[in-house]
């Protein structure tokens, strides 16, 4: 793959693209990005990343140095320059170069990165027969420190829980809310069947709201599965049928066990399958 990385406006071989190491998206986590799946050439629901994007921006007081409309251009002109028909982007605005010290307002110039690659996505097996889950002690941002809502280049407490998770043998890892409510995975979101109901936590648990959870709620809803936004403890996962996480890269994978503790029978639910296939239906359309 000869990978072509847009650096506002200009394209640059992987080995070239560069920024400055004064930016403020190095220096302090100061910046925002997307991760967004393209499926047989097609960006998934590029229009709803972009506004989550805008969202981010404004919540941080960060001006993106182009409209929608040119944004949307561009990202679809750098999936079309990288050739790839399946695999992942990268999408990245930073607080650009400013003084060593915090002060936004003396950054200049924003950066808008477009990265776009392959995907690795999690081994076959565990589609097959689930992820094992652990709770990390580090919680999720309180919402009033950095909201879990902005998708923000600061990660280091997503970071924090997944070395958690890692350490534990565990590919993701639960994080709870300052509450003491499951909030989400350390890129994923979490959702639990019960009794035929679909549940999942709302966004004031302190959330990321997820696309791929959106379209799964759509998708749900559609068949005629009550999706119903909830605050969820871990009790409500240890006593679900079926338990799954959604995110762009993991798109629906099952869980199956939390803090060693099997989940429903062990195996992937018939609600999660149901889901899974609609899902990599609708990716398609
Ligand atoms: N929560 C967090 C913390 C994430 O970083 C992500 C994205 N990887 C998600 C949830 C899932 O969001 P989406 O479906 O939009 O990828």
């Amino acid at each position: 793959m000869n990978q072509q990385i847009y650096i506002n406006g200009e394209y640059f071989a992987k080995d070239d693209a560069k920024i400055s190491v004064y930016d403020h998206g190095l220096l302090y986590g100061d910046g925002i990005f997307e991760g967004m799946r393209i499926y047989s050439g097609k960006v998934f629901r590029l229009h709803q990343h972009l506004l989550r994007l805008w969202e981010s921006a404004a919540a941080i007081s960060l001006q993106i140095p182009m409209d929608l409309e040119k944004l949307t251009r561009d990202v679809k002109e750098a999936v079309a320059r990288n050739g790839l028909q399946d695999g992942y982007i990268r999408l990245i605005v930073t607080r650009g170069a400013g003084a060593l010290g915090l002060d936004p307002f003396r950054c200049s110039n924003a950066q808008v990165i477009i990265i776009v690659d392959k995907i690795t996505l999690y081994p076959d097996e565990l589609y097959q027969n689930g992820l094992e889950l652990v709770t990390a002690s580090t919680i999720r941002n309180h919402p009033a420190a950095l909201s879990p809502r902005i998708k923000s280049l600061n990660y280091l407490n997503n970071v924090l829980a997944k070395m958690e998770g890692l350490k534990a043998g565990c590919k993701e890892a639960l994080m709870l809310n300052h509450l003491g409510q499951v909030a989400e995975c350390t890129g994923d979101n979490v959702f639990v069947v019960r009794g035929g109901q679909l549940l999942t936590p709302p966004k004031e648990a302190g959330i990321l709201e997820g696309i791929t959870r959106n379209a799964v709620i759509e998708l749900a809803t559609e068949a005629g599965i009550e999706a119903i936004e909830m605050p969820l403890t871990r009790h409500d996962l240890f006593v679900a049928d079926e338990c799954f996480l959604t995110g762009s890269a993991a798109e629906v994978i099952p869980v199956v066990i939390l803090d060693g503790r099997t989940i429903g029978n062990g195996k992937p639910g018939p609600i999660t399958q149901q889901l899974n296939d609609a899902f990599r239906e609708l990716v398609q359309k």
